[in-house]
């Protein structure tokens, strides 16, 4: 059986991405015969940008035997209890997306058509109110969820802010102190087998060839081995999602630092603002059709309002991902395997759901090729159910003044996309397939930011009398205000729990 094991696994670049697969294979394999070697080059660097995570990082993390406190200090993070939208709906309006639920289902009936009822007997309530993620946010503050979910109106969970070189820092620490091999050097060139088109062997810029049965591309964008070498192809989704670059700075950190990342509209596109512990990071994200790159690094500059660190750098980038992720002996991950956006902060997790499917369906050397095809098609689903709730923030703008918001508009949205908005706008209804990011409270945080709203309630309720619901519904935004009330600000948390020892 041995003889047919994958012996020689070489991951090829050293970004969030590589270093995150290398640290968390090492330990999948519990110190076992096969050998991990990871080569970067520290003269082409990583991309440097990938500062806010979704909760799921939590996990990814804590199965490396990292707590929340490590990683924290390790990185310069901060606390993530959501995303603020800003101008999204309407200039000048703003709503959270939150890590968590929104009020509690009675008698197994979702909490949004309760709230809905309330509203339609006379009783409109903003329904942040119902959220303790939301209302923590936008107080400033920031605990971890009361361990007895019970205890409280809503259940919440958070996930990081955090210097994207330091946490790749981190990775690699784990990575090597479990036996990973690292190699500083440029692949100049891959070796493919004649027989099979397999890769065999890349060639370094220290002279060295580097042989391997399997290869995970972790090259960026460029898709070294995946692209360059396998010409895998690549699904262009522009016509879908337009933003195409990114002008990205860093800022100085002034002032108590925000629990959520915050994201902007403008005039083709959107800004992001990320608090870190020692600085800010900054972006604005914008379709090249729609502004120049000038024009667009000039609404950036305009808009940060602290010293900036550095020049903006821009980045480009094709909405998209790559036809087959795993191709032949190659498997992509990371920005190799495709990129939609920086909204909603997926391109992290991706790469965590990735180094699961690949622990799930590792391949002896035979390479079945019945793996490969169950991998692209759990990462294409993933891939398009993250897409479609990435083009719903644009599609449901009322913005209106201007082309790009207005385009946005006139997306034709992808079917399964189409049927999830038809089905709650009719009555409440949320449709959740496999291979769903987001799980409903993420959507419903969406659509109610939106003004999305049912036009229908469940039948459940028929008999419930709307105002008989004012108290209870009452008692959940008192329990969550109480909750607020008792909560450390966020800077206030921070110095406590991530104090360096
Ligand atoms: P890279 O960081 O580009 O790493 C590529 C590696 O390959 C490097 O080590 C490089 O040296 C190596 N390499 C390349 N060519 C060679 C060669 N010839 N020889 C040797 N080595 C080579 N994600 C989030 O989850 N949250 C966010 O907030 C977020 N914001 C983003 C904002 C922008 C504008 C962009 C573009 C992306 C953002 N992302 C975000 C995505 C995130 O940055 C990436 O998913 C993450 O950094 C992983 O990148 P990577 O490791 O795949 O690629």
């Amino acid at each position: 059986m041995g003889e047919g094991r994958i012996q020689k696994l070489v991951i090829v670049g050293g970004g969030t991405a590589g270093w995150m697969a290398a640290a968390a294979l090492r330990r999948h394999f519990q110190g076992g015969p096969l050998e991990i070697t990871l080569v970067e080059s520290a003269e082409i660097g990583a991309i440097g940008v990938g500062e806010a995570t979704i909760p799921t990082i939590r996990g990814f993390y804590r199965s490396l035997g990292l707590s929340d406190a490590e990683v924290m200090r390790a990185t310069q993070a901060t606390c993530k209890l959501g995303i603020r939208f800003n101008g999204w709906l309407r200039e000048g309006e703003s709503f959270i997306h939150p890590f968590g639920h929104f009020g509690q289902d009675l008698n197994g009936v979702p909490f949004h058509h309760y709230w809905r009822k309330l509203a339609e007997g006379g009783e409109p309530t903003d329904i942040a109110d119902y959220s303790l993620g939301a209302s923590l946010a936008r107080a400033g503050k920031f605990m971890p969820p009361p361990r007895d979910p019970a205890s409280t109106a809503s259940v919440y969970d958070w996930a990081l802010h955090f210097d994207a070189s330091l946490f790749a820092q981190l990775m690699r620490r784990v990575a090597e102190d479990n036996g990973v091999r690292r190699i500083d050097a440029r692949i100049v060139k891959v070796n493919l087998r004649s027989d099979d088109g397999r890769v065999a062997s890349l060639d370094l810029s220290n002279g060295q060839t580097l042989e391997g049965d399997l290869f995970i591309d972790c090259s960026g964008f460029r898709g070294l081995l995946i692209e360059e070498a396998l010409g895998a192809g690549y699904e262009d989704w522009s016509d879908l999602l337009f933003c195409d670059r990114a002008w990205a700075v860093q800022s100085e950190g002034v002032g108590e630092p925000m629990p959520y990342t915050d994201v902007t509209a403008h005039a083709a596109g959107w800004r992001w603002r990320i608090p870190l512990r020692h600085r800010h990071g900054n972006g604005y994200v914008y379709a090249s059709r729609y502004i120049s790159d000038e024009d667009a690094l000039a609404e950036l500059k305009a808009a940060v309002p602290d010293a900036l660190l550095h020049e903006p750098r821009r980045i480009t980038f094709t909405p998209g991902r790559r036809k087959k992720v795993w191709n032949k002996n190659v498997i992509a991950l990371g920005l190799a395997s495709g990129f939609l956006e920086p909204l909603e902060s997926t391109s992290i997790a991706l790469i965590e759901t990735g180094i699961e499917k690949i622990k799930a369906l590792f391949p002896d050397r035979d390479l079945a090729p019945e793996l490969a095809d169950e991998f692209n098609d759990w990462s294409r689903r993933e891939m398009e159910r993250v897409r479609d709730f990435i083009i719903l923030h644009y599609w449901a703008n009322r913005r209106g003044d201007t082309a790009f918001w207005r385009d946005c508009n006139a997306v034709a949205l992808p079917d399964d996309l189409k049927r999830k908005v038809e089905l709650f706008v009719q009555r409440g209804h949320f449709v959740r397939y496999r291979w769903e990011m987001f799980a409903p409270t993420s959507w419903m945080a969406i659509y109610a930011g939106f003004e999305l709203l049912p036009q229908g309630i469940d039948p459940a309720l028929d008999g419930v009398d709307a105002k008989a619901l004012g108290p209870p519904l009452a008692r959940m935004r008192q329990a969550v205000r109480e909750a607020v009330a008792s909560a450390p600000t966020h800077g206030a948390f921070l110095d406590q729990f991530s104090r360096p020892a």
